[in-house]
């Protein structure tokens, strides 16, 4: 199957005061239709603004793709006018957020919401809108939909806000879905509720989703490959069972020892210490180097290659070079 998807070496860079922030820097994945892929990183890794890239949400300035491609359906993104894009946002492709107010104005109520959206792309009549808002809003578990339609944001807990965003995101059938750490806040149980209602609709729709995450748990439970992001570049891509099975880069032992337990999902086993690296003055050599309770002398000065290590499996990172044997 085709990828739907495709960015290529993207770079998105801020030209601030202070320097160029290398917010991403080489990134490169594909999506098929019916995949999830996961990208997964500390905030400030890049993951937020490679979402946004992919949207053209980048605001110039003090943002820029300043490299790279960025292809969906054989269509070349960045060719597109704003006006063209604004066509396939929320139509074609699709955001969610953590925070469903981003995309749900407080002082209208959901019918209103949902109507503008679905008649924004499709050439409906207000009647078929509002009948298609209800069947979304039942398709993503609001309770008794047509009674809620004239309620506002607000009147919904945050377990219900969550899919009523949903909901509006879906409203016409987006082939992808960038979801932008969706469950972050909200508690054990209606995150594993969100996510198995992504996964349900994922299947009923065929929509591709790139699932944005700080938390390896919601990766292990919903996505089919995974990049793992550090300082605005992959430092390995693998498929999921592969990542968990077998990581490979020191950064991702750190991310895997740090997901919460069942029994405390507050309790961190391994935190990683120590803060990402600044933008504007990445070390010379490996990004992760201060933190790397493995880095040798030549990681101080060499910036490693992101190379196949086994198929399908990419990692960044010197242990895998020449003769060096991986510790663990
Ligand atoms: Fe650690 Fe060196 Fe690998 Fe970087 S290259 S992750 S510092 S071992
Ligand atoms: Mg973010």
């Amino acid at each position: 199957q085709e990828p739907i998807l495709e960015v290529d070496n993207l770079h998105t860079h801020f030209f601030t005061k202070s320097g160029v922030v290398k917010a991403v820097d080489g990134v490169s994945f594909s999506v098929k239709p019916g995949e999830t892929l996961g990208i997964v990183g500390e905030s400030g890794s890049g993951k937020s603004i490679t979402a946004m890239s992919i949207m053209r949400l980048i605001k110039d300035p003090p943002g820029k793709i300043v490299e790279g491609g960025l292809t969906f359906k054989g269509e070349d993104l960045l060719a597109k006018s704003e006006k063209e894009m604004r066509s396939i946002r929320g139509d074609r492709i699709s955001m969610i957020f953590q925070d469903p107010m981003t995309s749900l104005n407080p002082v209208f109520t959901v019918e209103k919401q949902m109507v503008e959206t679905i008649r924004a792309h499709r050439n409906v009549s207000k009647k078929q809108a509002i009948d298609r808002a209800v069947e979304l809003l039942e398709l993503v578990g609001i309770p008794s939909p047509r009674s809620r339609l004239k309620s506002y944001p607000h009147e919904f807990s945050g377990g219900m806000r969550q899919r009523v965003m949903i909901a509006l995101a879906l409203s016409c059938d987006p082939e992808v879905l960038i979801a932008d750490e969706p469950t972050t806040a909200l508690d054990v149980t209606i995150q594993a509720q969100i996510l198995e209602l992504l996964g349900r609709l994922q299947k009923e729709l065929g929509m591709a989703i790139v699932m944005i995450t700080h938390d390896l748990g919601v990766v292990a439970e919903v996505c089919d490959r995974v990049m793992v992001m550090y300082a605005g570049k992959p430092v390995e891509f693998a498929e999921v069972t592969e990542l968990f099975d077998h990581p490979k880069h020191p950064y991702t032992w750190g991310l895997i020892g740090s997901i919460p337990n069942m029994e405390n999902r507050q309790e961190r086993l391994e935190a990683i210490k120590g803060l990402p690296p600044d933008l504007r003055a990445l070390p010379e050599g490996c990004s992760f180097a201060p933190r790397c309770k493995h880095a040798m002398d030549k990681c101080q000065s060499k910036d490693p290659d992101f190379k196949e290590e086994s198929a399908g499996h990419q990692v960044r990172c010197l242990l895998y070079e020449e003769e060096e044997v991986a510790v663990k």
